[in-house]
């Protein structure tokens, strides 16, 4: 397989999310008619604390990581967001990831501000013991800002339904009684929703579908590449697999396989599970390099990693005419200006990922009130908010002559700044 003659354009840039999603503000507020004191408000998170977490290693060593919790915005209830452990992760991260999820929720209609944290490791190079000692300490320094009322984590890169376990268990044993209401994506046996684990993946392909009939094209006619085979990616691929969609390519953060004539997903499943990665799958041909997939020659894309990878030096590359966003921020502003005039329909991710917030609200929710709801009732509702998004987000955009990125924004900030307008400014 040759390599694609832009590839020395792919690799480059350093993601800068905090600048995007600032610009994506900034148009928004500039479309809404805001002044800048609206635009400061917005911009800047209400609050911010940085945390020191000292790790004893299991060899007996001490090892000091730091963590963040942003808390963006508060007005329409408290705030949510999941929890990211990489060694990417800064401040800056972490607070356009934090906004991100406050125009998410209010898309969505979902009575959360937003938040988000991380602490800046490897969660692969530890073992489960130290992953343990880290959550458990991250938790305990955070306490006096979570809580079912005030600030909800739930899992994101690098965190699991165990991590969530253990978050909820050092908060509550820390209150003296259970607090299932403090983090979701727990496992169901302490207080986790049913169809939480594949809600986001289950979102991403409902609007993918959406998108699909909209541009006219028939599943069953579609060829797709999804970037990530992880908490979003898998079950992204395995849906559209199911959907009739023929799953082209597939990257994890090792490589990127390829089958022209559709890539058996549940084989490629069961080769991940023994051996750790796509990469060697004997049902596909492995690419020369990851970010190939970027440039496949696909109808759809659904990057399901991490933020950035489509920008000003590879979106003219893209051949994909629908892109999906499963992960949060994976387009810069640049690339959806060159995306937008070469015809590509980018589907943007606070509506395409938000599937998997809108069943952690379900799973506050049932938490709050010990009254649990069957797998079929949380997926039903999930398409009902997805379906819902979908058309106010693409009316929108055709209602103002924008794009669905700037739709979305727009409904988005229209509803977080009447909340903030309504409340009125204390003192
Ligand atoms: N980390 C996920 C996201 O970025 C889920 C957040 C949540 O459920 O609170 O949307």
């Amino acid at each position: 397989m040759s390599t694609h003659p832009s590839r020395a354009l792919v690799a480059d840039a350093t993601p800068t999310p905090l600048k995007d999603a600032r610009a994506q503000l900034a148009e928004a507020v500039k479309i809404l008619g805001y002044d800048d004191g609206m635009y400061d408000m917005l911009a800047t998170p209400r609050r911010e604390v940085t945390v020191s977490v000292p790790l004893r290693r299991d060899d007996g060593s001490v090892e000091l990581l730091v963590g963040h919790r942003v808390q963006h915005n508060m007005s329409r209830g408290p705030s949510k967001g999941g929890l990211r452990y990489s060694p990417t992760v800064d401040l800056d991260e972490v607070r356009a990831l934090a906004m991100w999820m406050t125009w998410k929720c209010a898309l969505v209609d979902i009575p959360y501000g937003g938040a988000k944290g991380g602490i800046a490791f490897d969660p692969r190079e530890y073992s489960r013991a130290e992953i343990q000692r880290v959550t458990r300490r991250y938790t305990s320094e955070l306490m006096p800002i979570l809580g079912p009322t005030t600030d909800i984590p739930a899992p994101d890169i690098g965190t699991d339904s165990q991590v969530m376990a253990w978050m909820m268990d050092t908060y509550s044993v820390n209150k003296g009684f259970t607090i299932p209401g403090v983090v979701t994506g727990k496992p169901t046996q302490l207080g986790g929703s049913l169809g939480r684990a594949s809600a986001t993946s289950r979102g991403v392909v409902l609007v993918a579908l959406a998108a699909l009939r909209h541009r006219g094209l028939e599943p069953e006619r579609t060829t797709a590449a999804v970037q990530g085979f992880g908490k979003v990616g898998r079950d992204a691929a395995l849906f559209l697999w199911r959907a009739g969609v023929k799953v082209a390519v597939i990257s994890d953060q090792y490589g990127s396989v390829q089958n022209s004539f559709g890539i058996d997903v549940p084989a490629l499943e069961r080769h991940v599970d023994e051996s750790g990665s796509v990469v060697g799958f004997p049902g596909a041909d492995d690419l020369p390099h990851r970010d190939d997939l970027l440039v496949a020659d696909v109808d759809l894309l659904v990057p399901a990693a991490v933020e950035g990878v489509i920008h000003a030096g590879n979106a003219e590359s893209v051949r994909a005419s629908i892109v999906v966003e499963g992960a949060n921020g994976p387009t810069t502003p640049e690339a959806d200006r060159i995306l937008e005039d070469a015809g590509c329909l980018v589907v943007p991710d606070i509506l395409a990922n938000a599937g998997g917030v809108i069943v952690s609200y379900f799973e506050w929710v049932q938490a709050n009130q010990a009254y649990w709801w069957s797998e079929l009732d949380v997926e039903a509702r999930l398409k009902e908010r997805m379906d819902h998004a979908w058309e106010r987000v693409l009316s929108t955009a055709k209602s103002r002559d924008v794009s669905l990125r700037q739709a979305a924004t727009v409904l988005a900030i229209e509803t977080v700044a009447t909340a903030h307008l309504a409340r009125g400014l204390y003192p």
